[in-house]
């Protein structure tokens, strides 16, 4: 997928006009916030697992050679195929070549970004193979050609009339506006997709290296029948999903659906350790795993690394108040919110997603809420100052900028700069205590007045207070 990141404001600016996904962005945040909330006031420990989380990842990380050596070693004894790929092409050239010597024409493929990352289901379909999504969501936005804004709900953006519409179409007969009419239609058509599939593709949640086994977690269990019914199973993931032991990957299983929708469990969490034996009736006859790089290794070793801790729960959008205002489909590429915005200057280069880092208050809520706490804001930051060293933002930012680091580094004149200022706003404001008009700030001045400043600057105020506690 061609990012348009670069176009974020133009894109954020439409979406705030777009009353359907106002109210899509309403539900989701008093729905999904509150159940997060919820979930992890009833679970004492849920602080606890947090930290437990960070402290795994953060060993694996440091130890991610061994760990895949050993991973290699159990998938390869239980009868499964190991790929590396460095990077999207050769993610997409491996499965293709499976796809071609299981001579497969028609593949089910269950929810996974990794997948949209390297842009697999184009690249399959120019190849001539008939690609069908089995996660409702995704295989809504399959039908309408559109893209996921969400990392869980990829078709958050919709409305049920809509969806009934594209069911309707695809499907025949009238449109149904019930959303369990809708579920049933979908589950009818899938099935059978499902029987006539020759290849399954699904993503991994988590590969535990003491089994050597992979972990998918649903609430349709669409990736038990995606990965059970045809003869061959590729699941495709980055390198940086493993854990140690089943016991870890539990800790990382009961903060994932809860930090995710609230749910205590997601519906159906699967264990896959090699294709079928020859003693069991179902399962695929051959299981591989494509495991990409893609510039994760590059991560690892610089001041990203955090960032691999990422387990896709989608919680930092979820309580994102730029996300919630303008949608994912405003970040132009696969991955939204904050963690896209750190994420997509590797994936694409900061030239072309310089706006993403800019597209955050800063207030915080995303590092909060981030079940393995990723210092998010930190992170982006760490671009914005990359940005800026490049010269990437528009002059007006970087002069602005270039300004205040100069008083900044001086706070005697930084607080008589200020003072001044404030007393020539102060006077000029007087008569009627606001401006509708601003040189510089017409960004604020747009969609509000500015109150003309009154008293002692913020930071005189900060100094009394302070002196006045002793
Ligand atoms: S950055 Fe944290 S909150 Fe956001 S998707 Fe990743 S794990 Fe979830």
């Amino acid at each position: 997928m061609e990012p348009l990141s670069l176009a974020f404001r133009e894109r954020a600016a439409r979406a705030l006009h777009d009353p359907v996904l106002a109210t899509a962005m309403q539900r989701l945040e008093r729905g999904w916030q509150a159940a997060r909330a919820r979930a992890a006031a009833d679970l004492p420990e849920f602080e606890a697992l947090r930290d437990a989380a960070v402290a795994i990842k953060d060993h694996v990380l440091a130890n991610l050679d061994l760990y895949l050596e050993e991973f290699e070693r159990r998938f390869t004894a239980a009868g499964g195929v190991i790929h590396w790929a460095r990077d999207a092409a050769e993610a997409r050239a491996i499965i293709l070549d499976i796809c071609r010597r299981a001579k497969a024409r028609t593949v089910t493929k269950s929810k996974s970004m990794v997948a949209e990352e390297i842009g697999l289901n184009a690249y399959l379909e120019a190849q001539g193979l008939r690609v069908i999504e089995t996660d409702l969501g995704e295989y809504i936005i399959q039908l309408a050609g559109d893209v996921p804004s969400h990392l869980v709900g990829p078709a958050v953006h919709m409305t049920r009339e809509r969806i009934a519409e594209l069911f309707a179409k695809a499907h025949g007969g009238p449109p149904k506006q019930d959303s369990a009419a809708l579920v049933a239609e979908a589950r009818q058509v899938l099935r059978q997709r499902y029987l006539e599939a020759d290849v399954g593709i699904t993503g991994a949640n988590f590969l535990i290296a003491e089994t050597g086994s992979i972990v998918t977690v649903t609430n349709e269990g669409n990736a038990e029948l995606t990965q059970g019914l045809p003869k061959v199973h590729i699941a495709l993931t980055g390198i940086e999903k493993i854990v140690p032991t089943v016991a870890e990957a539990f800790v990382f299983l009961r903060l994932l659906a809860r930090s995710a929708t609230g749910q205590e469990f997601s519906a159906y969490t699967t264990f896959l350790t090699g294709p079928k034996r020859e003693d069991e009736r179902d399962g695929p006859q051959e299981m591989h795993l494509v495991l990409l790089d893609n510039g994760r290794s590059r991560m690892l070793g610089g001041p990203f690394r955090e960032m691999l801790r990422c387990i896709r729960c989608g919680a930092c959008m979820n309580h994102c108040p730029v996300y919630l205002a303008a949608g994912g489909h405003a970040y132009g590429w696969v991955y939204v919110g904050p963690m896209g915005s750190v994420l997509t200057p590797h994936f694409v280069g900061i030239d072309k997603s310089w706006p993403l880092p800019n597209a955050s208050t800063f207030c915080g809520r995303c590092e909060e809420v981030c079940p393995v706490r990723i210092p998010l804001p930190k992170l982006m930051r760490l671009w914005r100052e990359e940005a800026h060293k490049r010269g990437l933002a528009p002059p007006a930012a970087r002069v602005g900028l270039t300004l205040w680091a100069f008083f900044a580094r001086r706070p005697a004149l930084y607080r008589l700069a200020t003072r001044l200022a404030m007393a020539a706003l102060g006077a000029l404001g007087r008569r009627r205590g606001r401006f509708s008009r601003l040189p510089f700030a017409s960004g604020w001045t747009v969609s509000r007045e500015f109150p003309a400043p009154q008293g002692p600057t913020f930071t005189a105020q900060w100094r009394a207070a302070r002196g006045a506690k002793g």
